[in-house]
């Protein structure tokens, strides 16, 4: 991938209404563009990163033996009306149609999901069952000014399973915390699972996963010692309290951002769409329902947050939109030759995909500024200098300093995370 060619690329002037980090550095390093508060295009280093958290949100949802399926987004209003969902819900966008008929935009499948699933369930026997989809919701938010991480359009990962008895649940809910504790753990992000309400879905306790950052908008305590955490929206203890579980420390606060959120929905779904299934010994079982989601734009905004310095984004190699940002400086024609046909080796060893080649003729300080902003993992510097011992300069983004390696060397000696 030549810089050259790329549609969506650095911004000198940083946008000057930002509070946040993410909303800043991903508009200013090429990644989105801001249509309108909570509502972004993806340009092709933003998609790329995004596509790369899906993925690893979606493998593990298969293997918790989720179905991957793909819901509409434009709903009927008598399915929100029927779980009362049309009048409660505040964030629900209603379409009015010049039909006369109303539609809702979808800020969570259920109304779609359940009567969908439940309508092909039979018997006890055909359960459990779990499908989930990666798509977009639309949620009427009063404000968004946290870029990424609240978005009035926004991209989930929504699990809707389906169960005959609690204990069945209870088993699937394990699974499912530990499946999205690994998501967040190959994210690199360390994630606290926090016990909370069940907001507008249920009356029973969900579980939260906070991830610790000052751009987040929720505020836990969490106990140093045992990792308990509790959202302080529904807490009956306070900052400096022993921690009520292992009473071996006292209760810190901090802001954090929830990245995902798993419900027991009970058979609120299934009662309320009036689908019973019969039992395994004659008469009907109203299935129990399981809701489970993880904000996957909202977790790009918060790696941002928390992979960045001054001078601009800092991917793990695991979400980066390519693995190495390669510059030439100056117009030398020997320079570009050698950079020519460094970049053609990385390329056949890596993916094209994978090597961001600033081929631009502009100054050695834009280009080195640019390949900070953007983030890729490593940087591959050739420049006259280097040229002269037969070598390129490489760093890791995160690394201090740089380390002059033979031309011939650079492919086979990239660092592991780089060259899997
Ligand atoms: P919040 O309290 O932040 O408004 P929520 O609890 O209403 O979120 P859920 O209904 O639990 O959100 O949705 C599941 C997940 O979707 C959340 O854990 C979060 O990661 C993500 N999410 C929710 N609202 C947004 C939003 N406006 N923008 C981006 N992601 C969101
Ligand atoms: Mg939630």
């Amino acid at each position: 991938m030549r810089y050259s060619q790329l549609f969506g690329q650095t911004i000198r002037q940083a946008p000057k209404d930002e509070t946040t980090a993410n909303a800043r550095l991903l508009v200013q390093a090429g990644y989105v563009d801001k249509l309108m508060a909570g509502v972004y295009s993806y340009l092709p280093l933003g998609l790329r990163t995004l596509d790369a958290i899906a993925d690893i949100v979606r493998e593990e949802m298969d293997a918790t033996g989720g179905q991957e399926v793909r819901l509409p987004m434009l709903h009927p209003k008598a399915n929100w009306v029927a779980t009362g969902g049309w009048d409660a819900i505040d964030i629900l966008f209603h379409v009015p149609s010049r039909t006369g008929r109303e539609y809702a935009l979808g800020s969570s499948e259920e109304e779609v999901a359940a009567p969908l699933a439940l309508a092909r369930l039979q018997t006890v026997a055909d359960l459990p069952l779990a499908i989930y989809q990666i798509g977009w919701k639309f949620r009427d938010e009063l404000r968004s000014k946290s870029g990424l991480m609240r978005g009035r359009e926004f991209l989930m990962c929504d699990m809707y399973s389906f169960h005959a008895d609690q204990a069945d649940f209870d088993r699937h809910y394990a699974t499912m915390k530990d499946a999205y504790l690994r998501v967040f753990r190959r994210l690199g992000l360390t994630a606290k699972v926090t016990e909370a309400s069940g907001g507008a879905f249920s009356d029973k306790i969900s579980y939260e996963f906070m991830v610790v950052t000052d751009a987040g908008e929720d505020d836990i305590l969490f106990c140093p010692a045992c990792d308990w955490c509790v959202n302080v929206e529904i807490a009956t203890v306070a900052a400096g309290a022993p921690c009520p579980i292992c009473h071996d420390a006292t209760l810190r606060a901090a802001r954090a951002s929830e990245v995902g959120n798993v419900f027991d929905l009970g058979e609120k779904y299934s009662r309320a769409f009036e689908r019973p299934v019969r039992g395994a010994s004659g008469g009907t079982v109203y299935p129990i329902m399981g809701c489970f989601g993880i904000g996957i734009s909202r977790v790009m905004g918060v790696l941002a947050e928390i992979c960045h310095d001054d001078r601009g984004l800092v991917w793990p190699a695991a979400v980066a939109p390519a693995r190495v940002h390669l510059a030439t400086l100056g117009s030398d024609a020997a320079v570009v030759a050698a950079g020519e046909d460094l970049y053609r080796q990385l390329a056949s060893a890596l993916g094209d995909r994978q090597v961001l080649w600033d081929d631009r003729s502009v100054s050695a300080g834009v280009k080195l500024a640019d390949a900070d902003l953007i983030g890729l993992p490593l940087r591959v510097v050739v420049s006259a200098r280097t040229l002269a011992g037969g070598e390129a300069e490489v760093k890791s983004r995160d690394a201090a300093d740089a380390r002059r390696v033979p031309l011939s060397d650079v492919v086979s000696g990239l660092p592991g995370q780089v060259a899997r």
